[in-house]
């Protein structure tokens, strides 16, 4: 079974152990190392991916990374994205909507992020924070945020027909996880930019964020754009797992070179006779 099926959700988020390492055959040291194995590979398909971008090929890749404060959407850039050349990587962090995006539908701004033909778009957040914490906030009226779901879906499906390929991420972590995370970020002062006051007050919210993920996973794991749980207590499990179902999605594409637009053993002989 494939690393994409076997981390489709099932049932409640609360009966997945955060600490659980499915699919990896062996412990946390040698996830780290397994993830330096596939890099190789990413990088060759990703450059396939481009390859054939620049030669009129539609298809592109967008990874979107969800979880709650601490989960480690910025480690997974790092360590995934940061495994191939940075050239063909569209990353894109979603805030809190400015004026002129609240302006428009919760979608304008997630378009315009779309990954470009080739390219592997990364999404750190995205307009699931339209259906989280929009949801556990209040932030719509209910009758919008519930209508969402539905656009959401179409939304997906439409990139998919364009030729865009969906890996969708929740990294999950456990209260206990975060507690540490976040007193580690205050006791290393090479950390503290990363610390934010008010994500206390999103964490005394943690079980209303829980049903509002445990119903986005529900209402969008779509045959073409389903979620994935990704237990994220053990970091290299967490990036060997994102690291692998982009692998895995990259594998599916078939990729090869491009055939060159002009005649390769014409243009030797004028480079040679240069
Ligand atoms: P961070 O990812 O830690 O830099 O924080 C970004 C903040 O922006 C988080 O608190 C998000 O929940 C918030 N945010 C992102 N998208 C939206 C949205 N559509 N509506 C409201 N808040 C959002
Ligand atoms: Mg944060």
């Amino acid at each position: 079974m494939s690393l994409s099926e076997l981390l489709r959700p099932s049932g409640a988020l609360a009966d997945v152990d955060p600490q659980s390492m499915p699919g990896f055959d062996g412990d946390v040291a040698e996830a780290k190392a397994a993830l330096k194995q596939i890099r190789g590979e990413l990088a060759e398909l990703q450059e396939k991916l481009y390859a054939n971008g620049l030669s009129g090929d539609n298809r592109s890749v967008l990874l979107v990374l969800q979880g709650m404060d601490t989960s480690g959407k910025g480690g997974v850039i790092e360590k995934v994205a940061g495994a191939v050349n940075p050239q063909g990587v569209d990353i894109t962090s979603f805030k809190k909507p400015s004026d002129e995006e609240l302006s428009h539908d919760f979608l304008w701004r997630i378009n315009k992020a779309l990954p470009q033909a080739g390219k592997i778009g990364v999404f750190d957040r995205s307009h699931y924070e339209d259906v989280l914490i929009v949801r556990v906030h209040g932030l719509a009226p209910i009758g919008e945020i519930e209508r969402r779901y539905a656009a959401i879906n179409e939304f997906e499906s439409a990139y998919a027909e364009s030729g865009g390929t969906i890996i969708k991420c929740f990294l999950h972590v456990d209260q206990d996880t975060q507690k540490e995370r976040l007193a580690a970020r205050l006791e290393d002062p090479e950390k503290h930019y990363k610390y934010r006051p008010g994500d206390l007050d999103e964490r005394a919210l943690w079980g209303a964020y829980t049903e509002a993920y445990q119903i986005a996973l529900e209402r969008c794991s779509t045959d073409v754009a389903p979620w994935h749980v990704v237990p994220s207590g053990h970091k290299p499990y967490r990036n060997w797992a994102v690291a692998t179902l982009l692998l895995e999605a990259l594998r599916d594409l078939k990729l090869d070179w491009p055939t060159p637009s002009f005649d390769v053993e014409a243009e030797k002989k004028r480079v040679a006779g240069l």
